[in-house]
C-alpha cells in the first residue's frame, strides 16, 4: 500500500515509518528541511534507492496550500498526519502552535479531497489533550474515554503553555471531524484519530540528540542526567502513558489493517505511571548509573492519590486494535538504553 506520512522526522513518526517499511509498504514522508530528508534517506538506503521510500520537503504546514503538491503522488491510498508542534519553545501561541496544528490539518484534508481520489483513509495524530477537561483532572468521579472532549477554546490559549498546546490538539481534531462531516468538502475517505497521553519510548538514533530530545521523553533525559538525584519532580496530573512502538502500531493498524476503525477516536494508553516508579526502574536496571539516579530514599514523584485523580476507560480501543500494551518497565528500560546510545 502507498502511504503518505507527514512529519517523518518526529519521534512517533520515525517508528511509524520503520513499521510501514518493515511491513513492505511504500512511503512518501514529509519533513521541513533537506537536512532531515537526507538523514532519513541515509537510514534506509535500500528503500530510498528502490523508490519504496521518498522524502518530500514541506517547509511550512501553516500554509493552506502546504500539501497541494505532495498529495499528487500517484497511487496514495492512506495518509497518516502526525506533523504538529509539540514543544513549548514559542512566543506567539496562535502563530507557532495553533496555526500549524489547525491549518496543517485542514490543509492536508482539503488537498486530499481535491487531488488524491484513491485515498480511502486518513489517520490524524490527535492526543489525550483533546479528551481531557483540565478542570476535572483531580476528580475521581470523572472518567475520560473515547467519547470525552476537551471543552477548551481559542480564548483560553493565553492561560498557560500546557493549555495552549491542548487547545492546538483539540481544535485541530475538531476541525478534522468537522471537515469529513461536511459534504461540501467532498471527502471520499474516512477519518480515524489516534489520541495518546504521554508517549515514552526509544528514540531513533539517526535523528535524536539529547539537547533536542522530543518533549515527552524530556523527563527520562533529566532523570538520566542526574537531575532527580535529590528530589524526584511531581509526575503531573496526566499520569497515564503509552509506549511509542504501540502508538506507531496503532497508526499502522488503524490506517491499513482494520477497516472498522473508520470514524473512530482511538484512546491508546497502557495506564498509570509515576516519576517515582520511573526512577526506581532506571536504578534497578542501570546500576552503572546509580550515582546519578534517585535512590529508594529519594522523595517525590508519587502517583496522585486515588481520591485525587481522574479515571479513564479505553477498553473500546484496546479491543478494536488488539494491541497488548507494553509495560512501563520495558518502555523505560528501552528508552534509557536508546538515550545512552545517543549520549555515547
Ligand atoms: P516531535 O516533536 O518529535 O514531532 C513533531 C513533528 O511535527 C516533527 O516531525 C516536526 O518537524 C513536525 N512539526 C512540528 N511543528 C511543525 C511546523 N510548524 N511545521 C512543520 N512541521 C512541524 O513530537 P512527537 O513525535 O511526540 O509528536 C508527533 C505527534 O504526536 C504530534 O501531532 C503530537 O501532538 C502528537 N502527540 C504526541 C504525544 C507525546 O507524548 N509525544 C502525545 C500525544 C500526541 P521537525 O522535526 O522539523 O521539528
Amino acid at each position: 500500500t502507498k502511504v503518505l506520512l507527514t512529519g517523518g522526522s518526529g519521534f512517533i513518526a520515525a517508528h511509524i515509518l520503520e513499521q510501514l517499511l518493515t511491513k513492505g509498504h511504500s512511503v512518501v514522508t514529509t519533513v521541513r528541511s533537506e537536512e532531515k530528508a537526507a538523514k532519513i534517506r541515509e537510514a534506509y538506503p535500500s528503500h530510498a534507492a528502490s523508490g519504496n521510500l521518498a522524502v518530500a520537503i514541506v517547509p511550512d504546514i501553516a500554509q493552506s496550500d502546504a500539501f497541494d503538491e505532495v498529495v499528487k503522488t500517484p497511487g496514495l491510498e492512506v495518509v497518516l498526519h502526525t506533523a504538529s508542534p509539540f514543544h513549548f519553545k514559542w512566543t506567539d501561541p496562535q502563530k507557532e502552535l495553533i496555526d500549524p496544528a489547525v491549518v496543517g490539518t485542514t490543509a492536508i484534508l482539503h488537498a486530499i479531497a481535491r487531488s488524491a481520489p484513491k485515498v480511502r483513509r486518513v489517520v490524524v495524530t490527535s492526543s489525550f489533550a483533546a479528551i481531557i477537561d483540565e478542570t476535572q483532572l483531580a476528580d475521581p468521579s470523572t472518567t475520560f474515554s473515547e467519547t470525552s472532549w476537551n471543552p477548551v477554546t481559542l480564548a483560553d490559549i493565553h492561560n498557560s503553555p500546557a493549555t495552549a498546546y491542548r487547545a492546538s490538539k483539540t481544535l485541530a481534531e475538531r476541525a478534522a471531524w468537522d471537515f469529513v462531516r461536511d459534504p461540501a468538502n467532498g471527502a471520499t475517505f474516512d477519518l480515524v484519530t489516534v489520541n495518546p497521553p504521554l508517549v515514552f519510548g526509544p528514540v531513533v538514533h539517526y535523528l535524536a540528540s539529547l539537547d533536542g530530545i522530543n518533549t515527552s521523553n524530556e523527563r527520562l533525559v533529566d532523570c538520566l542526567q542526574g537531575k532527580w538525584r535529590d528530589a524526584v519532580p511531581a509526575t503531573g496530573a496526566v499520569a497515564i502513558w503509552v509506549d511509542v512502538r504501540d502508538v506507531a502500531a496503532a497508526h499502522v493498524k488503524a490506517g491499513l489493517e482494520i477497516p472498522e476503525a473508520g470514524g473512530k477516536r482511538l484512546f491508546v494508553t497502557a495506564g498509570l505511571f509515576s516519576n517515582a516508579e520511573l526512577g526506581q526502574i532506571a536504578r534497578k536496571n542501570f546500576p552503572e548509573d546509580a550515582e546519578r539516579l534517585p535512590t529508594e530514599e529519594t522523595k517525590g514523584g508519587e502517583l496522585p492519590a486515588e481520591g485525587e485523580r481522574f479515571r479513564f476507560d479505553n477498553e473500546a480501543t484496546s479491543k478494536l486494535l488488539g494491541i497488548k500494551w507494553r509495560s512501563f518497565e520495558e518502555s523505560v528500560v528501552d528508552t534509557v538504553a536508546s538515550l545512552k546510545k545517543v549520549a555515547a
